[in-house]
């Protein structure tokens, strides 16, 4: 276990912002992991867990407690059955589960970060998250002070949510299960238009995995989707703000300031509509590149807030409430950020 004191942390987030942490400890077992939350827990230190950075906002002041970076590796496949340890670096298992000729995460393909940090935000593209794959989570429960084992429904997940971001001091995760699937080399249903445009095939088709694979890289390196250190439209959290859910009433009041524009419009349970929040950021006036100073839009995609160089996250945030006031203003729909905020508020 290795444990710094006031350690950068903009080096550890893909926006690279931030300021130090008090301490940073470094685990590479998942005993280590627990051993270091009970250690901060018995302190009562503040604990914010990392793992790529790729969905954090941490503020220029950087962070009073201990930071715990999970490294930990393992990827255990039995059949159609795969164990991961929090820590493998999720890009790299679509790519080997591909490889293997299991579907089930091939449309996942690109996104940056830790395999466990998937269950928290429920991470989805292309038409699939990863809810409809995972079987169970391990974490430790700081409540209880030990570790549990919770089964898929027991996630409580929704669009980008689950309940371990809504209840983000009480778990760790440590290994998350999924269930794939073996189709002969197939992938699961193209449920995306654009995928399916791409790949030149009807939605509802099924394609050859290593290809559906190769066509999100692609699609997702055009909007600056794929990390690329010497490219700063890749410097960001990806989509920063989530697609807004409008009950009935909310989405009436918007159609009413549409002035005849046709606004993306999606089903969305409970009779609400899920409407596109890049379509509001174009349309309020921030197109792709916005911003003079050393935070802009990236030039690839209206909803990724991007870190030109010299950048502070005070820089990025105040053209996130620049994005967020004027939609509002525009369209009367409150944007609400997808990545994680460490001591600082949108
Ligand atoms: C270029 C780019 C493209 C992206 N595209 C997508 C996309 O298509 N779809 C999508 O859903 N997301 C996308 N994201 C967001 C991000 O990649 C995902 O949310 C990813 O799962 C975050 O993983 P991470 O390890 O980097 O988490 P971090 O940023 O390190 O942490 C994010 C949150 O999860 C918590 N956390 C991390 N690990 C654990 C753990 N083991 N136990 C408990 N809590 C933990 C942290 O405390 C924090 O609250 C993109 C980001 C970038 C930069």
């Amino acid at each position: 276990m290795l444990v710094q004191h006031d350690a950068p942390l903009a080096p550890l987030t893909t926006l690279r912002l931030g300021g130090p942490a008090r301490r940073l400890v470094t685990a590479t077992t998942d005993a280590e992991v627990v051993s270091a939350v009970r250690e901060a827990d018995a302190a009562g230190e503040p604990l914010l867990v990392i793992g790529g950075g790729s969905n954090l906002v941490i503020g220029d002041a950087g962070f009073g407690g201990t930071v715990l970076r999970i490294a930990t590796t393992g990827f255990e496949l039995d059949g159609t059955a795969l164990e991961l340890a929090a820590g493998e670096v999720w890009a790299e298992v679509v790519a080997r589960t591909v490889d293997k000729g299991l579907a089930g995460i091939e449309f996942l393909a690109g996104i940056p970060g830790s395999a466990g940090a998937t269950p928290v935000q429920n991470v989805g593209a292309y038409g699939q998250e990863v809810s409809t794959g995972i079987t169970e989570v391990v974490a430790y429960d700081r409540r209880a002070g030990e570790s549990v084992t919770l089964t898929g429904a027991e996630c409580g997940f929704s669009y980008r949510h689950s309940r371990f971001k809504a209840d983000p001091e009480r778990y760790v995760v440590l290994r998350v299960r999924f269930e794939l699937e073996d189709n002969g080399g197939l992938s699961t249903p193209v449920r995306y238009a654009e995928t399916a445009r791409h790949l030149g095939v009807e939605a509802g088709e099924r394609v050859d995995l290593a290809a559906a694979r190769d066509a999100v890289l692609r699609l997702r390196a055009g909007k600056g989707m794929v990390l690329d250190a010497a490219d700063h439209d890749t410097w960001s959290a990806g989509s920063f703000f989530t697609n807004p859910i409008l009950t009935a009433d909310q989405y009436a009041d918007f159609r009413a300031r549409l002035d005849g524009r046709t606004a993306p419009a999606y089903p969305a349970p409970d009779g609400c509509t899920k409407t596109s929040a890049a379509w509001l950021i174009d349309q309020a006036g921030f197109g792709k590149g916005y911003g003079a100073g050393p935070a802009t839009l990236s030039t690839k995609h209206t909803l990724a807030l991007t870190n030109r160089g010299a950048a502070t996250a005070g820089d990025l945030l105040a053209l996130a409430r620049e994005i967020r006031d004027g939609v509002r203003a525009a369209f009367g729909v409150e944007l609400v950020n997808e990545p994680v905020m460490v001591g600082v508020q949108l």
